[in-house]
């Protein structure tokens, strides 16, 4: 199995053979091809090789028609750059297939790097409702096709709870690469944390910086003062030093630049250590525990 290179962007490896960038862009809420097209720029000047989008953030065509448009301008081609996205809770189940071929098409960049699974409930079935495990094991076969197609280099889940990924590794061909979840100071899933280390599985964090709210807390306000950066730098380093892939969301190509200087710095253990004190079990985004 072939890496590949990600040459300004500090990698990752997944079970795959494949490398992934641990510094992605975010793009939750960026919409249009204006919008999208001034972040992709940004990203890709300031050192981002890696994109995220879904099927619901409504941007994956977007995203495709911007990085075709923007990867010659920076001496790039497509294998330079890392494209995650993620099947719409709408098509779990039997309309996986469509769903993920649909996302495919909509960014038509030849393959999609990762394909996650967005959520472990199906959409329109009630929380607890007993065809959600038959509907993800489902997707999950779909994407399975699709990954030896080559159309889906590498496939993984999102949201998933102990409960789901171990339910998915004692029924899976091929084991998800990655299981992307909220992650930052004060939501630090320890048991998530080893469930993928011991599984194999690349436990990578969204919403690192609680959608913007994390950037006013006091301890953060703190260590940022005290090592000279900026608070947002501080909570992507905090995911990063422990080895966890991020996702910064900004359509601000200022903010764009300064939440990628995160690799030419050290937090201290102490630093470190007061950030994970705040772990509190709060979440900024979706709770997927009840999903049965
Ligand atoms: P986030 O990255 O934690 O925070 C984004 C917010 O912070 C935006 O409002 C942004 O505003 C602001 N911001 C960014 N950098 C800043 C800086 N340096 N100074 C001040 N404000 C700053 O939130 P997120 O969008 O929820 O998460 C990041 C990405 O993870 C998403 O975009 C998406 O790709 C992924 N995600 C995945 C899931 C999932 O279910 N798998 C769920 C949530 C998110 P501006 O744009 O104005 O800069």
């Amino acid at each position: 199995m072939s890496s590949t290179p990600f040459s300004s962007s500090p990698c990752v490896a997944l079970n795959t053979g494949l490398q992934m960038p641990l510094l992605g862009l975010g793009t939750y809420k960026l919409c249009g091809l204006q919008d999208v097209h001034r972040a992709v720029d940004a990203a890709l000047c300031a050192g981002y090789r890696a994109f995220d989008s879904a099927a619901v953030y409504r941007n994956e065509a977007e995203l495709g028609k911007a990085l075709r448009a923007l990867l010659p301008k920076y001496g790039l081609t497509r294998e330079d750059v890392f494209i995650t996205s993620k099947l719409g809770p709408k098509d779990q189940g039997e309309k996986a297939m469509e769903g993920a071929l649909h996302s495919w098409s909509q960014l038509d960049l030849d393959y999609i790097d990762l394909y996650l699974i967005h959520w472990p409930g199906t959409q329109g079935l009630p929380v607890g409702d007993e065809r959600n495990p038959g509907n993800r094991a489902q997707s999950w076969a779909s994407l399975e096709e699709l990954h030896g197609q080559g159309k889906l280099r590498n496939i993984g889940v999102s949201n998933y709870t102990p409960a789901h990924m171990r339910a998915l590794m004692q029924s899976c061909k091929v084991p998800p690469a990655v299981l992307q979840v909220e992650f930052h100071p004060r939501l630090c899933q320890p048991e998530l944390m080893s469930l993928c280390k011991q599984y194999g599985v690349c436990f990578q964090a969204y919403s690192s910086l609680g959608k913007g709210e994390l950037l006013s807390d006091p301890v953060t306000l703190d260590v940022a003062k005290n090592c000279e950066r900026t608070p947002a730098q501080v909570l992507l380093r905090w995911a990063l030093q422990q080895g966890v892939p991020v996702l910064p969301k900004s359509s601000n190509p200022e903010r764009i630049q300064r939440n990628a200087e995160v690799f030419d710095f050290t937090l201290s253990d102490t630093d470190m250590d007061r950030l994970s004190a705040l772990d509190c079990g709060q979440r900024f985004c979706w709770d997927p525990s009840e999903v049965a």
